[in-house]
């Protein structure tokens, strides 16, 4: 058995030939009071908390993501990502902002029947959210170019119908609040990527479907749903 070196994921870096190399993705679950209200769950004030998913479950704009196996309810969540460039343990709110390279829009795609039984047996929430393809991912925006992304429209359209529309300033947890947190549960380092939580209208998805997500100064993330796989 010949075994080849795993490749690395890498984000183009908007307006350069340069590439930001992917190390960790977070995500931020309930950041959004009104998508809170329409799971039905939680204390709308609840500390954020965090899962993972898999560094290769990215998927490039423009790209496929296969209709996962085992699911008959694939969502879509349109998120703000920040990328780390630097970081360490307990960062201040205060210092946070210092740490980020740049932005970009992602999606985190979910088998919302699985997290659901997942939710309702305590178990882990890995097969609802860190499946194969489950973290489409745009260019990085260099905080150079487009300054700190913390308020303008964040929207999501299927097939052309917009099914998610909200604003940055709606985030229950601001974004140095969330590397603050993050920090003080892992080292974060250059190369992270954090998903901020999602506005209120995920919804399913189905093969053949086109997702543009967009957010105000990021452009737009374009993504279409393949065959089922698996
Ligand atoms: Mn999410």
């Amino acid at each position: 058995m010949i075994l080849s070196e795993p490749q690395s994921t890498v984000l183009p870096i908007a307006a350069t030939d340069s590439h930001f190399p992917v190390r960790r993705i977070y995500c931020v679950g309930r950041n959004y009071v009104e998508h809170i209200r329409e799971m039905k769950e939680a204390d709308e004030r609840d500390p954020p908390f965090f899962f993972q998913k898999p560094t290769d479950s990215i998927v490039l704009d423009g790209g496929i993501v296969p209709y996962p196996p085992l699911t008959k309810n694939l969502h879509h969540e349109i998120e703000l990502v920040v990328a780390m460039g630097s970081g360490g343990y307990n960062i201040g709110v205060a210092k946070a902002l210092d740490h980020v390279f740049g932005y970009a829009i992602g999606l985190d795609m979910t088998r919302r029947d699985l997290q659901r039984a997942a939710k309702d047996r305590g178990l882990p929430w890995e097969v609802g959210k860190s499946f194969d393809h489950s973290a489409p991912c745009g260019a990085v925006h260099m905080v150079a170019e487009v300054g700190h992304v913390q308020e303008g429209a964040i929207a999501l359209a299927v097939n052309g119908v917009t099914r998610q529309k909200g604003d940055l300033r709606e985030m229950i947890w601001k974004v140095p609040e969330i590397i603050s947190n993050l920090s003080s549960l892992f080292e974060i380092k250059a190369g992270d990527l954090i998903f901020t939580g999602t506005p209120s209208g995920v919804g399913p998805v189905l093969p053949g479907d086109r997702l543009e997500g967009t957010v105000d100064r990021l452009g737009s993330l374009r993504i279409t749903i393949g065959p089922q796989e698996g």
